[in-house]
């Protein structure tokens, strides 16, 4: 009886054994909704195509399976991130199941700001470009118009050398994340200086919102100051109102962006 069993056996062990990547990844992440891994691809694809993410940069989002983990693409430009390559990580920013892929660097960005923001449930780290000299002066960025509402409330600025002194700017363990998220404290946004920004939300929609309309608003607030002249900017009072419509009008806009990249996204 065994005998007969036996090749059986064998052939269905080689056939486990030969399981394509795809079908392991997938359930690595059973259970997680489609959208949420579907929000982190369209929006690490829409920050690239706006030129906010270049061949860095992460958007993560809280895994909605287990609260203190969280779900980032492998180390990949975002412009070529697909649904395969979203990763779960645990609350210090370790791999759950790495099988040989390779992990970004300043994932302890994420893990540290989940481990501190109960209400934040994505992340977006960027080296937008819009932000940096705000970063670096001493002109703090402020909301300019109604789409970069959130910004009314203020934006920190965290200085990685004041805790840590001469650096290579990285956020590369945990020590250094609780900095940054301790700078952020409750706020949507912070700078990094010489380095970038992390924006916060709700959803992974809003923290890409976020993180666009920073680096926009950063930009227009630079071209306003060029004008020479006094400049009126949102009140904190006039962000609270606007920012309200903002998540009125997300999905509309998200609509819009998912379809600038779609056409792109491998199959
Ligand atoms: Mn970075």
């Amino acid at each position: 009886m065994l005998s007969r069993i036996a090749p059986v056996l064998l052939g269905l062990a080689m056939c486990l054994a030969t399981i394509p990547a795809r079908a392991q990844t997938q359930s690595a992440l059973a259970g997680v909704p489609a959208e949420v891994i579907e929000d982190i691809v369209i929006g690490s694809r829409v920050l690239a195509d706006f030129g906010v993410v270049d061949g860095f940069g992460h958007v993560s989002a809280r895994d909605p399976r287990n609260p203190s983990h969280f779900l980032m693409s492998r180390s990949l430009a975002p412009a070529l991130v697909t649904a395969d390559d979203i990763m779960e990580f645990d609350q210090d920013g370790n791999a759950v199941d790495a099988r040989g892929r390779s992990i970004f660097l300043e994932r302890f960005i994420h893990a540290e700001i989940y481990k501190a923001r109960a209400d934040v449930m994505a992340v977006v780290h960027t080296h937008s470009p819009g932000v940096i000299p705000f970063s670096v002066s001493r002109t703090p960025l402020r909301a300019i118009f109604h789409n970069g509402a959130f910004l009314a409330g203020g934006v920190p600025v965290w200085d990685i050398g004041q805790a840590f002194g001469t650096t290579d700017m990285l956020v590369r363990n945990n020590e250094i994340g609780r900095s940054l998220a301790q700078a952020l404290g409750d706020r949507p946004v912070v700078l990094m200086r010489g380095h970038g920004d992390v924006a916060v939300g709700p959803t992974v929609k809003m923290a890409v919102f976020r993180a666009y309309y920073t680096d926009v608003d950063a930009r227009l607030q630079a071209q306003a100051i060029g004008l020479g002249t006094e400049v009126t900017y949102l009140t904190a009072e006039e962000g609270a109102k606007a920012d309200t419509i903002n998540f009125v009008v997300l999905d509309r806009i998200w609509n819009l962006w998912k379809q600038r990249v779609q056409p792109g996204l491998a199959k």
